[in-house]
């Protein structure tokens, strides 16, 4: 679907986590000969790091580009278990996921860390996708729109490097308690957050540049609730977990994206 605010394409990411072996590089070649014949749609993986290069690889000649689920802020030195966003660009990835929930929840990922992370992204070329989204409780008490454009204001460095042009930045709202639970917001949940969002990103970037930056959804998108969630106004796309491992699924909601432009 094209993005109705800027005639952007939507772009539908996968975000593998921690799942995949090398037999999984046999969904990402399904997936691109199921998206061969499909126009004005953008389409990535975001495959674990031990299988970024072979990923890469089983791309080749699809139109599918392939991501990191997250990098360390510095380029090369002793951190121990860490990757780089050098590293990840020369793996063949062309995005990373940054700040995405479970980073913030379970390696205590701070807003200031991911705008330094966003910074080392960029100057390497990759095209960061910046996760923020409200726990259940802060929904409940009715902050959820406050919460989570400080969240995203508070993630974007103060400047960019030169290398890369402000509209390749990506932001996903992700509600924590819609991530693997089956749960969404309703549409116009969605729809209000989405447009704070765009606002933040107006406020910060002006109006031309803010158009031009996709906000994607994610939380429990399917193939039976993605006709519905992609075409909510100011939704440029999805971000998919775990209906992204299998390309049945996945290309279903590929394909109602592309239905409804
Ligand atoms: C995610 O973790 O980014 C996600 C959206 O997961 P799921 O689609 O499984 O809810």
């Amino acid at each position: 679907m094209v993005s109705e605010n800027a005639k952007i394409s939507q772009l539908l990411a996968g975000n593998w986590k921690m799942n995949g072996l090398r037999a999984a590089l046999a969904e990402i070649r399904a997936l691109g000969r199921g998206i061969a014949d499909l126009q004005g749609v953008e389409v990535l993986i975001c495959a674990p790091a031990t299988l970024l290069a072979e990923a890469a690889k089983a791309a080749e000649g699809t139109p599918i580009e392939i991501g990191g689920q997250d990098c360390h802020i510095q380029n090369s030195g002793a951190f121990t278990g860490e990757i780089s966003a050098e590293m990840l660009r020369d793996a063949g990835a062309k995005y990373v996921i940054l700040g995405h929930s479970e980073r913030r929840q379970y390696q205590g990922e701070s807003d200031v860390l991911i705008a330094e992370k966003v910074v080392a992204a960029c100057r390497e070329g990759l095209r960061p996708i910046i996760c923020v989204g409200e726990t259940e409780a802060v929904r409940d008490a009715g902050e959820a729109e406050q919460v989570v454009t400080a969240q995203l204001t508070a993630s974007l460095p103060k400047d960019f490097p030169a290398e890369m042009g402000l509209d390749e930045l990506a932001v996903a709202y992700e509600p924590v308690w819609a991530i693997g639970t089956g749960r969404t917001p309703t549409t116009s949940q969605i729809a209000q957050m989405h447009s704070a969002l765009r606002s933040a990103l107006s406020t910060r970037f002006g109006s031309e540049i803010a158009v031009k930056i996709r906000i994607l959804y994610g939380g429990s998108v399917k193939p039976d609730n993605a006709a519905e969630l992609l075409a909510v106004p100011n939704v440029d796309g999805a971000l998919v977990g775990g209906a992204s491992l299998k390309a049945g699924d996945f290309l279903a909601i590929i394909r109602a994206s592309a239905q409804i432009s």
